[in-house]
C-alpha cells in the first residue's frame, strides 16, 4: 500500500513536469483575461455603490446595468443580459431560442445534437420550439469536427438561427476553438446573411482570450455557476450579443414591452462582480486541473480526450475507464475528495432525461456548480468519465491523486 502511494505521488510529479510548458500557456491566457476584466471594470467606472441590491421592479438598478455593460465589453458584444433570474444555463440558452425564433422558421444545430437539456427545449416538454411551429435540423459532426458543407446544405431562407456548441459536453469529441467558431460563422453568413449564429458558450468562457462574438457570432449564452461566475456567483446566467437580439431575449425573459428594464436582486451584485474578477484565475485553475487528470491517466494507459497538453477550449477532461467498476470507483474517489458531502457514497441512478444510468460526484459549495470539481458518467460503453472544474489547482491535484490511487485496486 505504502509503495503504491509512492508510485502515484511520483506519477503526479512526472505529469506536472511534462505539462510545464502547457501550464505556462494557461498562465498567459489568465493574465490577458485578468487585464481584460480590469479594463472592462475601469471603462464601466465600476464603483462600490454598484455592489448594492435593489427591490421590486428594479428600475434604474445601477448594479445590474453596470454588470451588463461589463459583460458586453468582455464578450465583444453590443449588449448583455446578465441576470440572477436565469435559473440555469439551460434557461439562458432556451431564452435565446424561444426569444428569437418565430413560427415557420428553422433552427439549424451545426455541431451535432445539442446538450441533452436543450433537446427538450427543441422538441420535448410543454412550450418547446416544436410546440410553436419552429422546426429544427441537426447536422451531425464529421469525424468529430463541424461539417461546413453539410451545415451550408442544411441552411435555407427559413433558417433564422444556427446553434453552435463550443464545449464537447458529454461526448468524446474535441471542443471548438474560437477560430473554428469563426469559420462556421463565415460559412453560415455566406449562405444566409440573415441567419443569426448562437453559441452555447457553457464551459468555454475565459479558456481563450476572445469570446465567440469577437469572431462574428450574433449571440452567446451560458451559466454563472460555471466559468464566468468564478466559483462564487450564487446563481444566474447571461446572454451577450447583437442589441436587437438581446432585446428580443429580454422580452422573453420578462414580458414583451417590458424587456430588460426591470429586474431587482436585493442580495446585491458583489458576488457577480467579484466572481467575474476571479473567473480568469479560477478557469485557469480548472483547465490546469483537467490537464493534470489527462496526463496522469494517459500515463496510466487510459485513452483521454483531449490529449493532456492540447490547447483547451473548455474545462472538461474525458477519460475512458473501460469498465463500470472503475467508473464507480473513480467517482467515489472524487466525492471523497470534495469539500462538501465527502462522506456521501455516489450510486448510479436513473436520472430523468437520460437513457442510461448516470453516476455523479459533486461536493460543491454552490449546488450543482460544475466550475467546482465534479465528475460524472453515463454507465455505458466506453465507460468514460467526464471531470470538470476545481476552484484551486491544489484541489484538482489532490483529487487526481485519490482517483489514480483508487485505480490501483484494479491492477
Ligand atoms: C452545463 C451546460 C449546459 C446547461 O447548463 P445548466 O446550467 O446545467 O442548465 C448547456 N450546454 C453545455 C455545453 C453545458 O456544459
Amino acid at each position: 500500500m505504502e509503495k503504491e502511494a509512492t508510485s502515484v505521488r511520483s506519477r503526479i510529479l512526472q505529469a506536472e513536469e511534462a505539462l510545464s510548458r502547457a501550464f505556462a500557456r494557461i498562465d498567459d491566457i489568465e493574465e490577458q483575461n485578468t487585464r481584460r476584466v480590469l479594463d472592462a471594470f475601469r471603462q464601466a467606472r465600476l464603483a462600490a455603490r454598484h455592489m448594492s441590491g435593489t427591490t421590486g421592479y428594479g428600475y434604474g438598478d445601477e448594479g445590474r446595468e453596470t454588470l451588463e455593460l461589463v459583460f458586453a465589453a468582455l464578450f465583444s458584444a453590443q449588449k448583455a443580459l446578465v441576470r440572477p433570474q436565469f435559473a440555469s444555463g439551460t434557461h439562458a440558452l432556451a431564452t435565446c431560442l424561444l426569444g428569437v425564433l418565430r413560427p415557420g422558421q428553422t433552427l439549424v444545430c451545426a455541431t451535432g445534437a445539442p446538450y441533452d437539456t436543450l433537446m427538450d427545449v427543441i422538441d420535448g416538454g410543454e412550450g418547446s420550439l416544436a410546440d410553436f411551429g419552429v422546426r429544427c435540423k441537426i447536422v451531425p459532426l464529421k469525424n468529430g469536427r463541424p461539417d461546413l458543407d453539410a451545415i451550408c446544405k442544411a441552411i435555407d431562407q427559413t433558417t433564422a438561427m444556427v446553434q453552435i456548441q463550443r464545449s464537447c459536453g458529454y461526448s468524446m469529441r474535441p471542443s471548438l476553438s474560437i477560430e473554428d467558431i469563426g469559420e462556421i460563422v463565415k460559412a453560415v453568413k455566406s449562405k444566409n446573411p440573415d441567419a443569426a449564429v448562437m453559441v452555447d458558450n457553457c464551459y468555454g468562457e475565459f479558456t481563450d482570450t476572445r469570446e465567440p462574438c469577437a469572431v462574428g457570432a450574433d449571440l452567446c449564452a451560458g451559466s454563472l455557476i460555471k466559468n464566468p461566475g468564478g466559483g462564487i456567483a450564487p446563481t444566474g446566467g447571461y446572454i451577450c450579443g447583437r442589441a436587437d437580439l438581446v432585446d428580443k431575449c429580454a422580452c422573453r425573459l420578462t414580458a414583451p414591452g417590458v424587456g430588460g428594464e426591470v429586474g431587482s436582486y436585493e442580495a446585491g451584485y458583489r458576488l457577480f462582480f467579484e466572481g467575474l474578477f476571479l473567473a480568469p484565475h479560477v478557469t485557469a485553475q480548472a483547465v490546469k486541473g483537467a490537464m493534470l487528470f489527462g496526463q496522469v491517466f494517459a500515463d496510466m494507459g487510459f485513452e483521454v480526450v483531449p490529449a493532456p497538453d492540447a490547447p483547451r477550449n473548455d474545462i472538461i477532461q474525458a477519460i475512458k475507464l473501460g469498465t463500470p467498476e472503475r467508473l464507480i470507483a473513480f467517482c467515489r474517489a472524487i466525492q471523497a475528495a470534495s469539500p462538501v458531502d465527502a462522506h456521501v457514497l455516489p450510486e448510479p441512478w436513473d436520472m430523468p432525461g437520460y437513457a442510461d444510468q448516470v453516476i455523479m460526484a459533486a461536493g460543491a459549495f454552490v449546488q450543482g456548480a460544475s466550475i467546482e470539481l465534479s465528475a460524472d458518467a453515463p454507465l455505458r460503453e466506453p465507460y468514460a468519465v467526464y471531470v470538470q472544474g476545481a476552484l484551486t489547482y491544489a484541489h484538482a491535484k489532490y483529487a487526481a491523486r485519490c482517483a489514480a490511487q483508487a485505480m490501483e485496486a484494479f491492477k
